[in-house]
């Protein structure tokens, strides 16, 4: 047996307002005045002062405002790097990425291909980066995704939705102040926190469990159920307990894999740009044969946050349109095997999925 050997985020600021020692964190990291910051922050904070003005910027530095209407594509981090290799002078100092886990994935994926050479889209897979990224720092304002810890960068290809998976991938730095979260709309704090849910409940349902990962993967799954399930906690702390379920769902990923719910979600992101929070939870709503106990507490936190989740959305898809969507869910390997076992392709099929798409 070969066991992996993953680095961590090897440091980490925690609390609300920590935010604020940004400057302090980075300023030793400047390498030049020629040398800039580049901040790829969500748009969503555009006009948002209470956050801009405690970004200090100074000579080259810049902010580019990011739009999530879509998640992260190869195309567009392949812009974003020509762009700050034609307006720096010499390699930026460092990334930061301030937003969800679309511009948290953006600013790992950003800083991977200032140092290595070609598109996006090559280096899409497990291990195909050679050299070591940019100092990057990752400050997420929503929780859930687990993009802060991991060791991918999710991106849409031409061909592909696929992480870009390697040991430089992992952020240098990450800022947790549960501040930032506080204006998450409801729905969008729902289907991200329930991306975490869903990943615990994969991982700990999984195959490739082991107790790195079920420790973890237990921490996060009791977080979920305080704070979707009962009604006993503060706003603040809701913020602060979801912050750390995210980082312990994706410590919990990191070593084992997500399954069927992750597998199915990505033909939908694929085929209809469904995102991916949302996604999962569509598909969750479907997967009791699977994952009985997490398929009903899920449906008792839907019920009590009242969300309604859009039904339909396979209804007029062509045979074409389906057989995309399975392929995209079937070439995950590892997440079915996970899921499954060994033996997954005598239990799953491209019928089955189909039908499983049909009800969503
Ligand atoms: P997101 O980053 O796409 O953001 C969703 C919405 O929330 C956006 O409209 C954004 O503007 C808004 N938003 C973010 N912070 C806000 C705030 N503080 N106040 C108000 N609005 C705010 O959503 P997400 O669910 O965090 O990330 C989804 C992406 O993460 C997908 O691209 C998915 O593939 C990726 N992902 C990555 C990993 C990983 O390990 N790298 C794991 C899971 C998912
Ligand atoms: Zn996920």
């Amino acid at each position: 047996m070969s066991y992996k050997n993953f680095p961590m985020v090897p440091r980490v600021i925690f609390g609300r307002g920590s935010f604020n020692q940004l400057s302090e964190i980075l300023e030793p990291k400047r390498l030049s005045i020629n040398s800039p910051f580049i901040y790829l922050i969500d748009d969503v904070f555009r006009n948002n002062d209470g956050l801009l003005s405690r970004i200090s910027l100074a000579y080259d530095d810049k902010i580019f405002y990011i739009s999530t209407k879509e998640e992260p594509k190869t195309s567009q981090v392949d812009a974003l790097v020509e762009e700050i290799i034609l307006m720096t002078k010499e390699r930026p100092s460092g990334i930061i990425g301030i937003g969800g886990g679309s511009v948290l994935d953006l600013a790992k994926a950003v800083s991977l291909l200032l140092t290595n050479d070609g598109g996006a889209k090559d280096y899409q897979g497990w291990d195909l980066v050679k050299n070591e990224a940019i100092y990057h720092v990752g400050i997420p304002t929503l929780s859930g995704t687990g993009a802060e810890v991991s060791r991918t960068a999710v991106l849409t290809g031409p061909e592909k939705k696929l992480g870009i998976n390697s040991d430089y991938t992992p952020f240098d730095q990450v800022v947790l102040d549960s501040e930032l979260t506080a204006d998450v709309p409801v729905e969008q704090w729902f289907y991200t926190g329930m991306d975490c849910f869903i990943h615990c409940v994969e991982s700990l349902n999984g195959s490739y469990l082991n107790t790195f990962s079920e420790t973890y993967g237990n921490m996060a799954y009791e977080l979920c159920k305080e704070i979707f399930l009962e009604n006993s906690l503060s706003k603040v702390e809701s913020q602060e307990k979801l912050m750390m379920a995210s980082w312990h769902g994706g410590m919990s990923i990191a070593y084992s894999q997500v399954g069927v719910a992750h597998a199915m979600s990505y033909g939908l992101s694929y085929l209809l740009g469904t995102k991916h929070g949302i996604g999962n939870c569509i598909v969750f709503d479907y997967l009791e044969e699977f994952y009985p106990e997490g398929v009903k507490l899920f449906k008792e936190m839907k019920k009590i946050h009242n969300i309604e989740l859009p039904q339909g959305i396979c209804s007029n898809l062509s045979d074409d349109e389906f057989n995309i969507m399975i392929n995209i869910a079937l070439n995950l390997e590892p997440l079915w095997e996970n899921a499954l076992g060994k033996n997954w392709k005598q239990i799953i099929s491209a019928k089955k999925l189909k039908e499983l798409y049909q009800k969503m």
